[in-house]
């Protein structure tokens, strides 16, 4: 029987993980026996709806029997198995997850730790067998089949796929455990109190009885009897079968049975995380639906999080029988970095991703459990400000993203949990904002962009920075739509500085101002001309101090929207910004300028302007369209 290669990524892993320093090699047990009660429940799931699987919940199990002498361990299922193609596609693949993205031009040490890292976090499933067992064999059959097949594996080389004998469904993984070397002592493994304590450790939640022959010393009556006519007893060691975990979900136990310590092990074992959850969240619900859930709040972003291979949703229970395992009707969007479980008896097994029944049940558990969620993010955010920050940094954008899906009284739950930089280091919410403003500050000032300090550096900012308000820089593209939505925070109205009035001026400025205006008018009409539709009109700006110029807008685009809808391919014409040139009049620049123009110089009037005019753009994030042009008028001027 020819030998099959694997697929080269899975080869260069495999390879890495034979050889590999990594120092939990016994999470191979764990990956055994959690495939094993994947391929359990798929048949169980399955016997719901299919008589002739012919099996009772209570004959599902998971037995590890270990062959000392041999040096074997085996985990046997009885759980749906694999067909011969089964088998192929789901063993000579490694992490087809996408887990695993070897950078080309990593020298082996950092391949290595790559691939440490990737077993740390995520587990590889079967292939972790490889670091304890120098040979793997699993003989199978799969449900509905009446052939058997065996596959082996000594590592890398490739797998052999032959016919066996079996027979009933389900499936054994033999290993054959390494002989022990200098870094690992591999014998431990065959040890009945290392594998009991291993299941304790890993794998106590599986639903399903993972049962060992143990020795157990037991007293056993004679024939003989004593003085007293009682039959002489004396101690033998007896074989027994025994299930070693406790199967009963954490989530089912309350909070003096489970301990938040355990939750976190149970949190990180799950998940394949290596920190703790920010925070857990536990409910236990009754009513109109009654439901237990347990809930987390990772600490930091899973890798794919925001990439289209990101599967959101909590796991969804009946009575501890999984239903669905990603189930995003459990939870608002805007929380869609929880993980978690909720197990409700209200519901029944037939729910399908296709037929949600029972959506209005699902919908009153979202409800609530947005309600957990917020407060308890709420909480985090007054009480342990470092961890909110590193939440927000983890998954503002989520919460962000959700304004735009959810809508009503949902952005109003939302508002609460955002946070903005008002400087570089220091992030504010809009409570604390409106808490902070001087008596007579009348407007939330916000300014949209890509970087804070660009925002912080606009010369519309430096006005509002010298009377001591602050600006919420707002850097995600749902930003102004969140704003555009609120209109008001406690009565507060938004005001973008960028293109709205600041609401500053006196009357008095005001009219300084109109008249300072009447006067330039021809200089300002002459602007307009010099640049065109570049501009809509010139004016003489109230909020300028020590910056010539800015560049401002008018109507619902601003440049911020003209970006993204110039970033979309087809976006109609129309949608741009109407832009306003604003001046400094005190400002050298612009009095030159007047000068020149006073002089009849139209030319370097004609220069300044265009120069003033780049450099609002560029202030404003824009880029020039000539920027050789810009470069050689400022040379000449200089
Ligand atoms: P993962 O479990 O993350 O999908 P694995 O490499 O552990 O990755 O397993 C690959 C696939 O092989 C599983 O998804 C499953 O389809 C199949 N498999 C592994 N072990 C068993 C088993 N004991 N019974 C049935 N199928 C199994």
């Amino acid at each position: 029987m020819a030998k099959k290669q694997f697929k080269t990524e899975s080869k260069k892993l495999l390879d890495m993980m034979i050889n590999s320093i990594y120092t939990h090699k016994e999470i191979f047990l764990r990956e055994i026996i959690s495939n094993a009660s994947d391929a359990i429940d798929k048949l169980c799931y399955r016997s719901l709806t299919d008589e002739n699987v012919g099996m009772e919940r209570s004959d599902f199990r998971i037995r590890i029997t270990v062959d000392k002498e041999n040096r074997i361990i085996t985990v046997s299922d009885n759980g749906i198995g694999m067909t011969k193609e089964e088998l192929e596609n789901n063993l000579g693949v490694i992490a087809r997850s996408g887990s695993l993205n070897f950078k080309d031009g990593l020298d082996e040490e950092e391949q290595e730790n790559a691939a440490i890292d990737i077993i740390g976090q995520f587990g590889v499933g079967f292939y972790s067998s490889f670091m304890v067992a120098d040979r793997v064999t699993v003989i199978t059959k799969g449900y509905g089949s009446d052939e058997a097949f065996k596959w082996e594996s000594t590592g890398v080389d490739g797998y052999t796929i032959t016919s066996a004998e079996k027979e009933t469904v389900g499936t054994d993984v033999i290993m054959h455990i390494k002989e022990d070397d200098e870094t690992e002592k591999y014998s431990t493994y065959l040890e009945n109190w290392k594998l009991m304590m291993l299941i304790k450790k890993y794998s106590d939640y599986v639903r399903w009885p993972i049962v060992m022959d143990v020795e157990r010393s037991q007293m056993v009556e004679l024939d003989e009897k004593d003085e007293n006519g009682n039959p002489k007893t004396k101690m033998e060691n007896i074989t027994v079968e025994e299930t070693v975990n406790s199967m009963i979900p954490i989530w089912q136990r309350s909070r003096q049975e489970a301990t938040d310590e355990e939750c976190i092990a149970f949190y990180k074992e799950k998940y394949h995380d290596q920190d703790d959850p920010l925070a857990v969240i536990r409910v236990n619900a009754e009513g109109l639906i009654s439901y237990r859930a347990l809930l987390f709040i990772p600490s930091k972003t899973p890798q794919q999080f925001y990439t289209r291979e990101s599967e959101p949703g909590l796991e969804l229970y009946s009575s501890g029988v999984m239903i669905m395992d990603k189930c995003t009707e459990l939870l608002p969007d805007c929380y869609a970095f929880a993980r978690g479980v909720v197990d409700s008896p209200d519901l029944t097994l037939n729910i399908s991703r296709e037929t949600l029944q029972h959506d209005r049940q699902l919908k009153l558990i979202a409800t609530n459990l947005g309600k957990k969620m917020k407060n308890e993010l709420v909480k985090l955010m007054r009480n342990d400000r470092e961890k909110y920050e590193k939440f927000y940094n983890a998954f503002g954008m989520v919460l962000r993203a959700g304004v735009i899906s959810e809508y009503g009284d949902k952005i109003d739950d939302i508002k609460d949990l955002l946070l903005y930089n008002v400087s570089e280091s220091k992030l504010v919410s809009f409570r604390e904002y409106v808490d902070a403003m001087p008596a007579e500050q009348e407007k939330i000032y916000y300014a949209c962009g890509d970087s804070v300090r660009r925002l912080l550096s606009l010369p519309q900012a430096e006005l509002l920075k010298e009377k001591g308000y602050e600006i919420l820089c707002m850097t995600s593209q749902f930003d102004e739509y969140l704003v555009d939505t609120l209109k008001r925070y406690d009565d507060k109205p938004f005001c973008n500085i960028a293109t709205e009035d600041l609401g500053l001026e006196t009357e008095e400025q005001k009219k300084e101002t109109e008249q300072k205006e009447a006067e330039a008018k021809d200089l300002l009409a002459f602007v307009k001309e010099t640049l065109g539709d570049a501009i809509e009109r010139a004016v003489l700006s109230h909020k300028l101090v020590s910056g010539a110029v800015c560049l401002s807008t008018e109507g619902g685009v601003t440049l911020e929207m003209e970006r993204y809808f110039r970033s979309m391919p087809g976006a109609p014409e129309h949608l741009k910004a109407i832009r306003i040139l604003e001046f400094n009049a005190e400002h050298p620049a612009y009095k030159a300028m007047a000068e020149a123009f006073a002089a009849d110089d139209k030319e370097k009037a004609a220069k300044i302007a265009k120069i003033l005019h780049a450099q609002a753009l560029l202030m404003a994030g824009e880029t020039l369209d000539d920027p050789a042009e810009y470069s050689e008028m400022v040379c000449s001027l200089i």
